[in-house]
């Protein structure tokens, strides 16, 4: 399973893009705008995305992808997410007002969308590929997720403060090769981080602190321009545990 990084910015400007992953070349795990560097050719190849939560970061590249591909390809996407997120899409996105249902076009029996409900700690297995969901603590419902290839595992936190269950799903994950953790604010911005419920270079390093050392931890979702305070702090608290994500980098596992 090869994951690569298309997106994984806490935001936008000097060619930061907000947070995808592209695992092979048919499955999206969110769906920032890291998607706009894909050629039309690789969107139509997608047949699944799998969503975190339901904020625009994550999402906001979906209704375009689906606009764009949907109509030149033979079977629907399928969209894997809490049942609460897909009721947030429902409502607020594909609502008509926002951008057509996707799910009804062009025909409610052969529609270029399909939803698919996925519980906390459930399993969809592609081929191969094992993609699990699992707790995050965030302001609206959240998931990360935990891909397992045939050489060892990756975990995605999502968007997430500090939270026991994540940590017990990176103990549990016996194969994981690496972590790919956000840490969206500085210390100086630890109210911030409370309040929208996102990991501080603190909290995170007091968490890591706990960690045992073999798998790779990579830090994403950096707020633009605070990259290198964040990164800084976290050299200081946890030295050399851990390293920036950065668009464009490959794993596999
Ligand atoms: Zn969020
Ligand atoms: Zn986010």
């Amino acid at each position: 399973m090869k994951i690569r990084v298309l997106g994984c910015s806490g935001g936008i400007g000097d060619g930061h893009h907000t947070t995808s992953f592209l695992i092979d070349d048919d499955i999206l795990v969110d769906a920032g705008t890291g998607v706009t560097t894909l050629s039309r050719e690789a969107l139509a190849r997608i047949d699944h995305v799998f969503l975190t939560h339901s904020h625009l970061d994550h999402i906001l590249c979906l209704p375009l992808l689906l606009d764009s591909v949907a109509a030149g390809r033979d079977q629907a996407v399928v969209l894997h997410a809490l049942p609460e997120v897909l009721g947030i899409l429902k409502d607020h996105l594909f609502n008509w007002r926002i951008w057509p249902d996707f799910s009804r076009i062009p025909s409610v029996e052969s529609p270029y969308l399909h939803y698919a409900s996925l519980e906390i700690g459930e399993s969809v297995h592609l081929g191969e590929r094992e993609i699990t969901a699992i707790p995050a603590n965030h302001v609206v419902p959240a998931v990360g997720y935990l891909l397992r290839g045939n050489q060892g595992s990756l975990l995605y936190s999502g968007d997430t403060a500090s939270h026991a269950a994540l940590w017990d799903s990176v103990d549990q994950a016996t194969d994981l090769e690496h972590l790919l953790v956000e840490c969206s604010f500085a210390t100086a911005q630890e109210a911030v981080a409370r309040a929208s419920r996102h990991y501080s270079s603190e909290t995170l390093a007091a968490d890591l602190a706990l960690m045992r050392p073999e798998p790779a931890v990579w830090v994403s979702h950096l707020k633009p321009g605070n990259e290198a305070i964040i990164m800084a702090e976290l050299e200081v608290l946890v030295p050399g545990r851990v390293r920036p994500l950065a668009d464009g980098m490959v794993f596999e596992v």
